[in-house]
Order: structure tokens, then C-alpha cells, then sequence
């Protein structure tokens, strides 16, 4: 039986994602494009917004270029639009630093909405051939035995209320910082890694078309008294700007500031330079968490596999999260193609390790960062006295948008690269 949401009562799958976020979509794209049967559970239907400073990094372009999305990579699509790099505000100095050129990245870096970015992943995964199912939530795992020891798919429930299961034997769980999924396994947030919350709202603005991004590391609350965190200005294709600002857990006031009124005091006091005034302001102010550093683990248990925001895999050196998500589906995608080839479900252990592999390190290093920079009297040094050295911040922005060639032939990826590797894995 067919029910309201186009989902059979119980639908069987190869793998069932849930969630429709750039994790989910990515996985769902990835795992279609190789032949695999693919359900895609979104809660919400699409275009629909999530709250983000809607800033794509090189590791972002990058996965756009290899899901075959060129010319959105490219800014060629309305909605869409690329920038060369970063313009950093700290102390008295203003530095443009490029995205740097590599073998391994692109160096350009782009924003688009989430509305527009979201829905063409998601549009994507579909015209390869996953089942995408807008306006059904997952409600929990469906398990295969009474002992729980094993997925066999997941429960959903739509708004009609309608409800059924889609059996699968792997579910990739991409539904977002709330990881509903994940908390239903029993994994806990770990409360050693770091987490942030930001806010954003947008403006109209005649800075709508810089080439360039925009950081700002002097944030300081109604007393003058310097903040844990950094505000930003990214410019969009049609004609507003995106302007936020985030707190690390660390910072003393990460609970107690109101992030609304630190980000209308904070644009106001740029709208000479960006025209952030309250009459161009074109949407409320909304916040969110940021989960960083691994900070639900394991990232593989039972059949399912934490991707994104629900594993908290968030950069804790810059917030940056949708390439974290968008890689960490792409391995997915390669780990479960090659456990369905040998019919080995520890093989899906692969990702944990894998990904640990790949970013624990950094994620050390980064949990490091927000510690030391959790002190606003270490802040303040860094923006005095480090911000004037181009060589300095050419390293510091290397490492904290986490871009350097695997075979490097710059001294400063030799150092990153040697550093993540020493560092113990997270
Ligand atoms: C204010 C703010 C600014 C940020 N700025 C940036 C930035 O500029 N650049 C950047 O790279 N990162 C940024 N981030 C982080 C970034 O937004 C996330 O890391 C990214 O969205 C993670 O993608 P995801 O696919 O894991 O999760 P999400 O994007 O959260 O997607 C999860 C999806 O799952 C769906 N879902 C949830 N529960 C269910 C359920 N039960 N059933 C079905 N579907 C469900 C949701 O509706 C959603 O569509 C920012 C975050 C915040 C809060």
C-alpha cells in the first residue's frame, strides 16, 4: 500500500538517509550515483531556509565539482556567487588574504543561500535516482532482532499522520546539531569538544557584489569587553549580504550574551562600511548551535552512520561545517558501496576509523585553539600583535581553514600537515 508521502507503509531501501541537509543529500547523490537503491527521509520540504552564515570554502567548491555541480562551483548560476578569499578586520589592521592555490583545493571559495544550496544537492541526489521524501520524519531506528544489536531501517511519520517504516540494512543518520537519530542510539554529546552558537540576518546592501569574505575578530559586548568569537559579512548574489557573529563554548559568556542584541549592537556599528542598518535588514535574527570537533562519537554503531552536524563534525578553528558534512557523506557513500560488495557489515567500522584518521588530529589541534582563545586576554595578543605579519597569517589562515596539499610543497603545509599528524587523534 502506497501511503500520503509517496512511501509505501513498509518501503525496503539498500540504505536510508535521513535528513536532506548537505550531509544527507550529498550521501544520498554519492550512493545513487553508483546504483544503490536510496530512500532520503527530510522532515521539512524544500526551498526551505537553515539558519547559516551561507559561506562556502574551497573544501565546499570542491565537492560541488566532484557532484558534477560546475557551474554553481563556478558561480555561473543565479543565486550563486564566488569570491577570492578573506578580508580579515583585527586591531588596527585589515589584510585581504587570498584562498590559497593549491594542488589538492580549489582557490575560490562561494555562497549561496541554504534555500538555493540545499535544495539543488537535494535536487541532485533525486535526478540520480534517490528517493527523496519531503515532509516525513523519521521518528527512531527499526531494529532487527529484540536485542537491538543491529538497524534493519527506520520509522517515519508525516504530518497527516501517516506512518510507516523503510527497512534498509544501513541508515546514514544526516539529520542536523540536534542529531535526533543519534540520541536515540544512546550516543551522548561529548562535553570535553568544543561547541559554538552563532546568529545571522541579512541585509540589502551595496557591498552585496565584494570579491571578498569578511571576518572581523574584535568583537566586544555592551561594556567594551573583548568576546570569544568573530563576526562576518558575506556577500550574496542578490544584492544582500549575509551578517552574523559566533560565540565558542569556552568564552564566559557563550550562555549569558544575548546573540540577538550583540549582533544588532555589532552591524550597527559596521553599517557605514556594509550599510547594515535596520531599515535594510531583510530577515529576523535567528541563532543556532554548532557542534564541533567530533563531539558525538562513535560515528559508526550498529548499522548507522553519524554524518555532519549529528556526529558534530564542525571545523572548531572557524565553524565551517557543510564541507565536513559533504566529505564525511562522501566517504560514507565509498565505506557502504564497498561493505554492501563483501556483505560485511563491520566493514562499516572503516568510517569511524577513516574519518578519525583523517580529521582527529586537526580536531586536537582545533579544541587546542578554542581553549586558548576562550581567554580573551590571549585574543586580544593574537589580534595586536599576530594580525600585522602577511607570512603569520597567511600560516593561521591556512591552518584554520584547514587547506594545505597532502604532498606539500609549501614550508607552511609541511608544518600544518606535521602538526595534525602529531597530535593525538580526537
Ligand atoms: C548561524 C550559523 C552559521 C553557520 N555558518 C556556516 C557557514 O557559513 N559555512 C559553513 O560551512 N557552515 C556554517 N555553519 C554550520 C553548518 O550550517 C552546518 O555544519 C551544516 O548545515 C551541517 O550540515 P548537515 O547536513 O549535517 O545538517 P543540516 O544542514 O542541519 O541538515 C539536517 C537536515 O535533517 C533534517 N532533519 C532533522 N531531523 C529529521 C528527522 N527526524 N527526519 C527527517 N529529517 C530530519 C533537517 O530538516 C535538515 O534538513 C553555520 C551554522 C550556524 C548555526
Amino acid at each position: 500500500m502506497t501511503t500520503g508521502p509517496g512511501l509505501a507503509t513498509v518501503e525496503r531501501a539498500d540504505v536510508v538517509v535521513v535528513g536532506a541537509g548537505p550531509g544527507g543529500a550529498a550521501a544520498a547523490a554519492h550512493l545513487a550515483g553508483r546504483g544503490h537503491d536510496v530512500v532520503v527521509l527530510e522532515k521539512d520540504r524544500f526551498p526551505r531556509d537553515k539558519v547559516c552564515g551561507d559561506g562556502l570554502t574551497p573544501r565546499v567548491v570542491k565537492e560541488l565539482l566532484d557532484l558534477g555541480l560546475t557551474d554553481e562551483a563556478h558561480g555561473r548560476v543565479p543565486g550563486w556567487a564566488t569570491q577570492r578569499g578573506l578580508r580579515i578586520h583585527g586591531g588596527s589592521t585589515v589584510m585581504e588574504l587570498p584562498w590559497p592555490t593549491l594542488d589538492d583545493w580549489p582557490n575560490w571559495g562561494a555562497t549561496a543561500t541554504r534555500k538555493i544550496f540545499d535544495e539543488t544537492i537535494a535536487r541532485h541526489a533525486q535526478a540520480r535516482g534517490a528517493h527523496l521524501v519531503e515532509g516525513v520524519a523519521a521518528t527512531g531506528p527499526v531494529w532487527r532482532d529484540g536485542s537491538e544489536s543491529r538497524v534493519a531501517g527506520v520509522a517515519w511519520r508525516d504530518g497527516e499522520g501517516n506512518q510507516g517504516e523503510v527497512r534498509a540494512p544501513v541508515v546514514i543518520a544526516a539529520d542536523g546539531a540536534g542529531g535526533p537519530l543519534a540520541k536515540h542510539l544512546g550516543s551522548p554529546r561529548r562535553p570535553e569538544r568544543p561547541m559554538a552558537v552563532a546568529a545571522r540576518t541579512y541585509y540589502r546592501s551595496p557591498r552585496s557584489d565584494d570579491q571578498w569574505i569578511s571576518s572581523f575578530l574584535d568583537l566586544t559586548d555592551a561594556g567594551g569587553n573583548l568576546l570569544s568569537g568573530y563576526g562576518w559579512v558575506f556577500p550574496l548574489d542578490d544584492g544582500t549580504i549575509n551578517v552574523g557573529l559566533g560565540l565558542l563554548s569556552t568564552s564566559k559568556e557563550f550562555r549569558s550574551v544575548s546573540y540577538r542584541k550583540l549582533l544588532e549592537s555589532w552591524a550597527t556599528g559596521i553599517a557605514d562600511d556594509f550599510g547594515t542598518t535596520e531599515d535594510s535588514r531583510t530577515d529576523r535574527i535567528r541563532s543556532g548551535p554548532i557542534p564541533m570537533g567530533f563531539n558525538r562519537t562513535p560515528l559508526h554503531q550498529r548499522g548507522v552512520l553519524l554524518v555532519g552536524d549529528s556526529g558534530g563534525m564542525v571545523n572548531p578553528f572557524n565553524g565551517e561545517g557543510i564541507s565536513y558534512a559533504m566529505e564525511a557523506a562522501a566517504l560514507a557513500a565509498d565505506v557502504v558501496d564497498g561493505a554492501m560488495t563483501t556483505k560485511r557489515t563491520a566493514d562499516l567500522d572503516r568510517y569511524d576509523q577513516l574519518l578519525r584518521q583523517r580529521w582527529g588530529g586537526y580536531y586536537t589541534l582545533g579544541k587546542v585553539f578554542s581553549e586558548l582563545v576562550g581567554n580573551p586576554t590571549v585574543m586580544h595578543i593574537c589580534t595586536t600583535y599576530g594580525m600585522p605579519y602577511r607570512p603569520l597569517m597567511e600560516l593561521v589562515f591556512k591552518l584554520m581553514a584547514h587547506l594545505t596539499d597532502r604532498e606539500p610543497a609549501d614550508a607552511k603545509d609541511v608544518i600544518i600537515n606535521t602538526l595534525q599528524r602529531l597530535a593525538p587523534a580526537a
